[in-house]
């Protein structure tokens, strides 16, 4: 049980107004889905981040970052807890022989990819049409069109238990969309990154960006979603099972598996959490009885 009360009087000794309460949180999620936080505190710098975290963990009160929301589903309920929105957002390059840009982790990767192509850096257009914050890519290693983290994080200053520590990208123990923070071997929350790019011109950087945006625009649905919702199984595309399946079109009140790609459900308006859940233990059945393939949840539940 969480003590709201307690937390919000806490809270807000340090941090004002920026702790409200019951707040509902699918404004903040890219699906549009989700009960209300019991507490909701948005941080606008690291150190505010750090703070917050080293309170929380202080008084041992259960918490979510969240970044961009949008590799999550929130549940109809919402969240029992505090729910710190990470809305830090300074950047600084470094240009020169190896340029490289150092961001606190609520920049929005797909602005920074156009920040980059503005100053004629390139390497991370690979990010323009990948939602969410730099620390939710840090966390998952988000990737698209052959670049991912990997090919760009020099370090990462996270923030544990034992206080602040950059982890390079070893440490990071990154594979395909994974790392130890998203399997839970190391307990910690991205303050800011620092990553590589290279020298480009400003026209090179700018084509390529438009280049991926526009494949974007014409493979992925538009709409409210979650992105894909299943993992690839080894070998294969959840999308190619979930469509094979026949389950494509398949509608649960306003949550629908897209027509034009299988691995994404799409809100269309006022959409439950459960119906969702419910699409969700839909295509588990049919794609095991159907294929013996297990999908795998790629998108993060939270809450009850
Ligand atoms: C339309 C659509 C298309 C997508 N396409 C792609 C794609 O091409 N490639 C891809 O990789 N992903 C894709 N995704 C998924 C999503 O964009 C990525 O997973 C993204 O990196 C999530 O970032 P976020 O800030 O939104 O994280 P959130 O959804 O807010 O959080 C996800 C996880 O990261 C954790 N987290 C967030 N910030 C921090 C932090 N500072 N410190 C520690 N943990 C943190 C959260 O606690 C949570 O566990 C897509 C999603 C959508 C909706």
């Amino acid at each position: 049980m969480v003590n709201t009360t307690f937390a919000v009087d806490m809270l807000r000794r340090k941090f004002g107004d920026a702790v409200q309460e019951n707040v509902p949180l699918a404004p903040y999620t890219s699906a549009r889905i989700g009960g209300p936080a019991d507490v909701l505190l948005k941080v606008k710098s690291a150190d505010e981040l750090a703070d917050v975290m080293q309170l929380i963990w202080e008084h041992d009160l259960p918490f979510y970052i969240l970044g961009g929301g949008s590799n999550v589903l929130v549940s109809d309920k919402g969240f029992r807890g505090v729910v710190v929105l990470n809305r830090a957002k300074e950047v600084r390059f470094e240009m020169g022989d190896q340029p490289q840009v150092w961001c606190e982790a609520g920049v929005v990767i797909a602005n920074l990819a156009k920040r980059c192509a503005s100053k004629g850096l390139a390497g991370f257009e690979w990010s323009v049409a990948v939602p969410g914050t730099i620390g939710g890519a840090v966390y998952g290693n988000a990737g698209a069109f052959g670049g991912d983290m990997t090919h760009n994080l020099i370090w990462a200053e996270m923030l544990t238990k034992n206080g602040r520590e950059r982890f390079t990208l070893d440490q990071m123990g990154y594979g395909y969309r994974t790392s130890v923070l998203k399997r839970g071997d190391v307990q910690g929350i991205v303050l800011s990154a620092l990553l590589k790019l290279k020298n480009s011109t400003k026209e090179e950087v700018s084509v390529k960006i438009e280049q991926f945006s526009e494949r974007r625009k014409a493979t992925q649905p538009p709409g409210a979603s979650m992105g894909s919702m299943f993992k690839n199984p080894e070998g294969d595309h959840a999308g190619r099972l979930i469509e094979s399946a026949g389950l494509k079109g398949t509608r649960i009140g306003n949550a629908e598996i897209s027509t034009v790609h299988g691995n994404f459900f799409i809100n269309h308006g006022k959409t439950k959490a459960e119906d969702i859940r419910a699409l969700i233990a839909l295509v588990q059945k049919t794609v095991s009885e159907k294929f013996n393939v297990k999908l795998e949840l790629e998108v993060e539940l939270i809450g009850d």
